[in-house]
């Protein structure tokens, strides 16, 4: 069963438009990847989800219930939580702190700081330390910990690898199977076409504002991924 569904979804900047009609559905428990180059779609795609950016009234559902138009903290509490692109902690609040302000819009669940501590001991560790003092992986790992902190049904997550080395990248997508078991439905976008496809159940590419391809990533050829991603 769908836990959250668009359909025809279209998003305008002004008289710009970024998204052309996308269909789209995050089965319960799925873990689905959102690929595609740099203006792409991708991240106007998750704020029309969290209610960032207006859009049609009818063509966004959670749990069959229409959610188009929803304030953004709304969403939050009705189980949709976002770990943006570029991590945006305080940077003067401890890791501690940061990760409290994900309880703002908390439903009842499993996920409490000391979980968030045993998916990420190292954060455990250095609780205390303001975020301007963490590496850019650790900053990553207290951005899906706060994310996690609400116990969302499901967990958007804008670019998780940006900006870090190959072996941090690595070590954090291996918490997306943990996460997983908890019975969080995840979307993942990425430009990393290669770790989001490993973790993924499916996988949608999107090209200028479209859906160019969608399907299971065992069932799709590195060519027929270049081009949708590529257009080439
Ligand atoms: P990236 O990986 O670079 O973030 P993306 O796939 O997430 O790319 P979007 O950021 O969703 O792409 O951008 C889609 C289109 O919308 C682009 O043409 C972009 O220039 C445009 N766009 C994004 N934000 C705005 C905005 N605030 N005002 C006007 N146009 C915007």
């Amino acid at each position: 069963m769908s836990i959250l569904e668009c359909n025809n979804l279209i998003a305008k900047y002004g008289d710009f438009q970024a998204l052309f009609g996308i269909d789209f559905h995050l089965d319960e428990g799925e873990t689905v990847a959102i690929i595609g180059s740099n203006g792409a779609g991708k991240s106007t795609f998750l704020k029309s989800i969290t209610g960032l950016i207006s859009v049609d009234t009818t063509s966004i559902k959670l749990n069959n219930k229409d959610i188009g138009g929803v304030e953004a903290d709304e969403i939050a509490k009705l189980g949709i939580s976002m770990v943006p692109e570029g991590r945006k902690l305080f940077p003067s609040l401890t890791v501690e702190e940061n990760l409290l302000i994900g309880k703002e819009s908390q439903r009842e669940g499993k996920w409490t700081l000391e979980k968030i501590y045993e998916i990420f001991p190292i954060l455990k560790e250095r609780r205390l330390s303001p975020g301007t003092a963490l590496s850019g992986g650790q900053q990553q790992m207290v951005a899906i910990g706060r994310g996690l902190m609400s116990n969302p049904k499901v967990l958007l997550c804008d670019e998780i690898s940006l900006g870090l080395a190959p072996v941090i990248v690595k070590d954090i997508y291996a918490i997306f199977p943990e996460i997983k078991k908890e019975g969080i439905s995840i979307v993942i976008v990425e430009q990393d076409i290669n770790q989001a496809l490993k973790v993924s159940d499916r996988v949608y590419c999107f090209q200028e504002g479209k859906v160019s391809l969608q399907g299971k990533p065992s069932d799709l050829t590195h060519d027929e991924i270049s081009q949708a991603y590529f257009g080439v």
